[in-house]
């Protein structure tokens, strides 16, 4: 979501006259796109002005957008006394304020809804993997996510809208599209005419552009997997195999703390459900640990259930307490020892079965897409449907390419293109 915005910013600023630099010292406008999710990226953001602040010119204006200028409102300014902006995740449109009175200090932390999309100028040339969002906010309330005060209530956007900025993404470069919410799967608008759509019919009307040969889409929530999401898994090519779908914790006991709305039965189910319609998906997971009152035995089951289900490319968390949310005081509050210990050991288990998966990979053959140059320059990595990065050697790398694995460790493929 936050390359996203990055990219709506840099094509507005662009609007306006400016152009990119990667050196602060010439820069005349500099802005931290910030995320409040865990409190370490939180803590970054002020030291990170520290530097801006000492390396930029005297008179050039900075400030923060996202969810941590959401979170701080106007006590940035008190903690960075001359700071010139404070725009949350719906307001950074208003960005150009700021250009035409730049002694003025400007704050906007409103959950505005989608206002910013309609005030953008379009982005003028896409990467190959083009993010598109389709709602904002979430009405989860998970008692550890900071993520409904900072973006707000859930706001599905105009069907039509989507479409038409997935074509411009199109006509612009785009290869892949992921589409983004921070609960993606719950997207639902009506039109003026009552009729009702969904993530399927955003999907199934994307995979009629005939530049586009992918969609994958995330963030989701287990229990918002409709049966037309889950059998277009089976019937649409051009959606991905590959799944996040995150569980947080494999206890009982602590999805109802979490205010998860499914039992570990319930979530496995759905994934029966996938793999009915589609036995080659693989899925991902994020997970939690040392969630409040989390004991051994908690923890021991989210362990269990990380073999059982043999997730790739999952992402796991220590818990970090977060302001405005209700797990921040709840009681047994795990320490911090116990929290590291057991995310080495979940992370050396997930670790093993993506090593697994990736070795399962070798003499398969994938259609890739191209992603970069590889450290050396000299090499290319691309992306398998699988997203797993794929290196290979070539003089002239295709958007596209047919690549047959020929080895593989645990965080890589190794492949020939074949066609
Ligand atoms: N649906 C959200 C999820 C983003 S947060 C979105 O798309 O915006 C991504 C992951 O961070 C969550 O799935 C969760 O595993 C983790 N997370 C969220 N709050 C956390 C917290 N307080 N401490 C640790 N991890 C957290």
């Amino acid at each position: 979501m936050n390359v996203y915005d990055g990219l709506r910013i840099a094509a507005m600023l662009e609007h306006h006259g400016f152009t990119q630099t990667d050196n602060i010292a010439d820069a005349d406008i500099i802005l931290l796109n910030t995320c409040a999710v865990r409190a370490k990226a939180t803590d970054k953001v002020y030291s990170a002005l520290g530097r801006i602040r000492r390396a930029k010119k005297p008179d050039a204006i900075y400030g923060i957008v996202g969810c941590v200028a959401r979170e701080s409102g106007s006590d940035a300014f008190r903690k960075i006394k001359d700071l010139n902006f404070v725009l949350g995740p719906q307001s950074y449109h208003k960005l150009p304020e700021i250009l035409s009175d730049p002694d003025t200090k400007l704050l906007d932390i409103n959950l505005g809804g989608l206002e910013k999309f309609d005030e953008l100028p379009p982005i003028t040339k896409s990467p190959y993997v083009a993010y598109i969002p389709v709602q904002e906010g979430c009405n989860h309330c998970c008692t550890y996510c900071i993520v409904p005060y900072t973006r707000g209530p859930e706001i599905s956007r105009p069907f039509d809208d989507i479409i038409a900025e997935t074509q411009h993404a199109a006509d612009v470069g785009a290869i892949e599209i992921c589409f983004l919410g921070q609960n993606v799967n719950g997207y639902k608008y009506t039109d003026k005419n009552g009729k009702t759509y969904r993530l399927s019919d955003i999907i199934q009307e994307t995979a009629k552009i005939s530049n586009i040969n992918r969609i994958r889409f995330t963030s989701s929530y287990p229990t918002e997997m409709t049966d037309d999401l889950i059998e277009l898994f089976g019937t649409e090519k051009k959606l991905l195999p590959f799944l996040n779908m995150p569980i947080q914790s494999g206890s009982d006991n602590i999805l109802k703390k979490m205010n998860r709305q499914y039992s570990l039965a319930e979530y496995i189910k759905i994934i029966d459900k996938f793999k009915h319609v589609q036995p080659n998906i693989q899925i991902s997971s994020d997970f939690i640990v040392g969630f409040p009152g989390e004991s051994e035995q908690d923890f021991e089951q989210t362990m269990d259930v990380a073999k059982r289900i043999g997730y790739i490319n999952s992402y796991s968390f220590k818990y970090s307490p977060r302001p405005h949310t209700a797990a921040a005081i709840m009681p047994d509050q795990i320490p911090e020892n116990i929290k590291s210990e057991r995310l080495i050991k979940l992370d050396a288990l997930l670790n093993d079965r993506q090593r697994e998966f990736n070795l399962s990979c070798i003499d398969k053959i994938f259609d890739c897409l191209y992603e970069s140059p590889d450290k050396t320059g000299i090499k290319h990595i691309y992306r398998t449907p699988y997203m797993q990065p794929c290196i290979v050697t070539t003089d002239k790398p295709t958007p596209m390419a047919k690549i047959k694995i020929t080895s593989a460790n645990k965080s890589c493929l190794h492949g020939k293109i074949i066609d």
